[in-house]
């Protein structure tokens, strides 16, 4: 077997999830329902679940010299999460997230990135003889873009392949495109890129054409329940129809999809093999509840993948 081994330069937050009977107004107080903790971020979520599916999983990321940064430590140990290159900032907080989900199951989310926030160039520059010895890059924007521009800079100059996940969308230098391997927008990330509107499979064909014609090389394009579009470097272009599975909870299944398309290259998948065993991945994290917690096993991936 060869070994598999997956990056990951990206966020770290605490998640803190309240229920709420409606959200609240300027001023107001909600008494609230139950509350849940847990590990957040969307570099520690993929992370999280490229490391469940088998893959060797580095995480480059800053946490802050206080509980929720010491129980993050826990929790990649836990995960089989490699943590030589999580760093603890003395000046900074832990990220968190603040989320408020409501009787409908609309959520809003204040996310204060902390430590992670700061990660620098320098701090990837760091790791370069780790990226240069890695299968692939997987990276969010959801942290200081200097460190993600330098990520996909080092992976490009070493011949890796990187995954650039927009997520959260914030404008960024057209010219890295070109250094990413695959982009893997939602539909709501695609259509701020593309200022186009994205909704449908054939919506998100021409965003992805048109990502293409700035200089993108494989598109991917996820749509929720509605599946993923898949544009190849060759132009090919595939829709791939969800799982069907009972829907519990759909955050973080972005984040299962990437970590599982994350993992499946590194073994040696096609595009197409790993945009549909991260489309099992992300059907299976939807049927749970939470994060990090609801990404499956690769056993579960391949029962439902028969
Ligand atoms: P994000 O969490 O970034 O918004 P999406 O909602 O687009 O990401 O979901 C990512 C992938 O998860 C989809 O492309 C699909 O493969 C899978 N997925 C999402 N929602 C469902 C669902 N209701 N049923 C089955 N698969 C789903």
């Amino acid at each position: 077997m060869k070994p598999n081994r997956v990056l990951v330069v990206g966020s770290y937050v605490v998640d803190l999830m309240s229920r709420t009977p409606h959200m609240p107004r300027t001023g107001e107080t909600v008494l609230g329902g139950p509350f849940r903790m847990g590990a957040g971020g969307k570099g520690g979520n993929q992370a999280a679940a490229a490391a469940r599916l088998g893959a060797k999983v580095s995480l480059v990321t800053k946490v802050g010299d206080d509980e929720f940064g010491r129980s993050a430590m826990s929790h990649f140990q836990a995960e089989g999460i490699r943590t030589d290159w999580v760093t603890v900032d003395p000046e900074e907080a832990t990220g968190v997230a603040l989320i408020l989900v409501d009787d409908n199951k609309d959520n809003q989310i204040v996310v204060s990135l902390g430590a992670c926030g700061t990660l620098s160039r320098e701090d990837v520059e760091k790791v370069e003889a780790d990226l240069a010895a890695s299968d692939i890059v997987l990276i969010q924007l959801e942290t200081n873009l200097d460190a993600v521009g330098t990520a996909l800079n080092l992976a490009d100059k070493h011949h890796i392949p990187s995954i650039l996940n927009p997520a959260p969308y914030q404008p960024f230098d057209r010219t890295w495109l070109k250094y990413a391997a695959y982009i893997t927008p939602n539909e709501t990330e695609a259509s701020a890129l593309t200022e186009m509107e994205v909704n449908d499979p054939d919506s998100a064909a021409s965003a992805a054409r048109l990502l293409a014609d700035w200089g993108a090389r494989s598109v991917l394009i996820t749509l929720g329940g509605k599946g993923v579009v898949l544009r190849e470097s060759t132009g090919q272009c595939w829709h791939i129809p969800p799982y069907q599975v009972e829907v519990k909870d759909t955050t973080g299944a972005g984040d299962a999809f990437n970590g599982g398309f994350a993992h499946a290259l590194s073994v040696g998948k096609s595009a197409l093999e790993a945009a549909l065993y991260a489309s099992a991945v992300a059907a299976l994290s939807v049927t749970r509840v939470g994060t990090a917690v609801s990404m499956p096993q690769e056993s579960e991936v391949l029962e439902l993948m028969e």
